[in-house]
């Protein structure tokens, strides 16, 4: 079998924090530039964290340094980690289980994370569901703003985990924005959209995904996956 390397979305793929993770960074906002209105005119889907906070500090018309990104980061996950122990409508999305015990059961297969939140952030929304150990490595949105470059990096750490040439790797990148189709598609992975997050399964389609299913419950779902 080839050596498969997964690469998970964190927010509308494996789960929903009923609104938490942006509650965290409107609060950072305010604290840190007393403008909780910083991101209410944008959505936050398929987005980096940093290229959240950079645009929120846009919007309130404040310098987008990388040091004013970086302690509005460390604020945003503070917060984070408050907003985490309360959100209690946080949930998993239908077949995720299932189908990372249907991965952990796979030979060569990495199961890892390839999304927009810092490692932090990750751990935080994870833990509160308890699957956060289910990813030994990721690419993560302290490791590149952009979502192709991060993705990049996080295959690179699955293969080297497998002890294969990246270039022998089937590598997947799961998620459920337009966003994560084009970044998969930049880096020479195979994308399996999911329509559990913001976007229908008809606009995921319209993007020419190499997968795409309503949830991971969906019949061939798993095996679009496993290969
Ligand atoms: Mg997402």
């Amino acid at each position: 079998m080839r050596p498969t390397v997964l690469l998970w979305d964190i927010d509308g793929t494996l789960l929903s924090t009923g609104g938490a993770g942006r509650r965290a960074m409107e609060r950072a906002f305010a604290r840190y530039a007393d403008r909780r209105d910083a991101c209410e005119a944008f959505s936050f889907a398929g987005m980096t964290d940093r290229a959240i906070i950079r645009t929120g500090l846009e919007t309130v018309g404040r310098e987008a340094t990388e040091d004013a990104i970086d302690a509005l980061l460390a604020i945003y996950v503070e917060i984070l980690a408050q907003e985490m122990s309360l959100a209690g409508d946080t949930r998993v999305h239908a077949g995720v289980i299932e189908a990372l015990d249907a991965a952990a059961r796979r030979a060569k297969c990495a199961i890892g994370l390839g999304t927009g939140n810092v490692r932090a952030g990750a751990q935080a929304k994870l833990t509160r569901v308890g699957i956060y150990e289910r990813f030994a490595f990721g690419g993560f949105g302290c490791d590149h703003e952009r979502r192709d470059e991060l993705l990049r990096i996080g295959a690179a750490r699955g293969a080297a985990m497998l002890e294969a040439p990246l270039e022998a790797c089937r590598v997947v990148v799961i998620g459920d924005t337009p966003k994560d189709i084009a970044a998969a598609r930049a880096i020479g992975a195979e994308s399996l959209a999911v329509a559990t997050g913001t976007y229908a399964l008809a606009e995921l389609a319209a993007c020419a995904p190499t997968h795409s299913f309503t949830d991971l419950r969906a019949r061939g779902a798993l095996e679009a996956l496993l290969g």
